[in-house]
């Protein structure tokens, strides 16, 4: 079951295998949020930048969706902490999606496969989805 303990593990094992460099500089929190038709996740900061909230489309919830999207959509968000937007990070590029440096950052760090998984299933099935209007 995909429930909160779930989605835990699944960024412990994420951080642990792919980003176990990078400085924890405050809270990192991790939620699904209610199912939304325009964004697959989103990270922000409290402004009193003790902690980083990333929020994961409850749609995830769903065990059809491959683990490998989730797992992308995890990752880019855990990419713009490590670039420094809405973490207390040095910020290294003006713009969070400035020519592909997310898409660089996760090869980069061994994640191509799962990056290439989330952009089809973006492409076939997420339109698709949202379009029948799924919940
Ligand atoms: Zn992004």
């Amino acid at each position: 079951m995909r429930d909160q303990k779930w989605l835990q593990n699944l960024f412990d094992e994420m951080w642990k295998n792919h980003f176990s460099d990078v400085p924890v500089l405050n809270n990192i929190l991790i939620k699904f949020s209610r199912v939304s038709r325009t964004r697959l996740g989103s990270i922000r900061m409290t402004r009193d930048k003790k902690s980083s909230i990333i929020l994961m489309n409850g749609i995830f919830k769903d065990p059809l969706i491959p683990v490998q999207v989730v797992e992308a959509v995890l990752a880019h968000e855990i990419v713009h902490y490590v670039h420094g937007f809405c973490s207390p990070l040095k910020r290294v590029h003006r713009h969070p999606h400035q020519g592909g440096v997310v898409r660089d950052e996760m090869i980069k760090r061994g994640l191509r496969h799962q990056y290439e998984v989330e952009r089809r299933w973006t492409k076939n099935s997420w339109r698709g989805l949202v379009g029948r209007g799924m919940r």
